[in-house]
């Protein structure tokens, strides 16, 4: 896992939006600010009682993310129809593997062929139906097979 956030971020991050920084709320957003698996209540839950000495349970993982995303510190994906928590609340798009399951992010600036200035807008929208409504966030999911699992099949066959 690449630290993107060390103890004294986190700190700041859960005080700058006025959550009480307990021992559990700092474990659950260490693991969860840090990781760009976007993981379920249930995944991030093993991970937390595989990395930990003392336990958490379920629920409070639960309750403790919750918070979180009232916050704005993440975001609600869905994978497979499952519900996965993304610690990346930037506007980007997904590459979900069929193969593996792994999520990508993938900026959208780096998706030359998208304008994501457009899409957002909803006034260059031309279509009758998104004429009245107001966008305010985009979802973009690619599904095929990630570079990894690709390498896998070529080497067995
Ligand atoms: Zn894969
Ligand atoms: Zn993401």
């Amino acid at each position: 896992m690449e630290i993107k956030y060390d103890k004294n971020s986190i700190i700041k991050i859960l005080k700058d939006n006025k959550i009480k920084v307990t021992p559990n709320r700092f474990k659950v957003a260490f693991e969860l600010f840090n990781s760009n698996e976007h993981p379920s209540i249930d995944q991030l839950h093993q991970k937390l009682v595989k990395s930990n000495e003392t336990q958490i349970s379920f629920t409070s993982v639960y309750n403790i993310v919750k918070l979180f995303e009232n916050a704005g510190l993440v975001k609600e994906i869905l994978i497979e129809n499952k519900i996965h928590y993304d610690s990346n609340i930037t506007p980007h798009a997904h590459f979900i593997c069929k193969n593996c399951g792994k999520v990508q992010d993938i900026e959208l600036d780096k998706l030359n062929f998208i304008d994501e200035k457009k899409l957002i807008s909803f006034k260059t929208f031309t279509e009758e139906e998104l004429k009245d409504n107001k966008i305010d966030s985009v979802e973009i999911t690619f599904y095929g097979i990630c570079g990894e699992c690709l390498k896998q099949e070529n080497s067995e066959a």
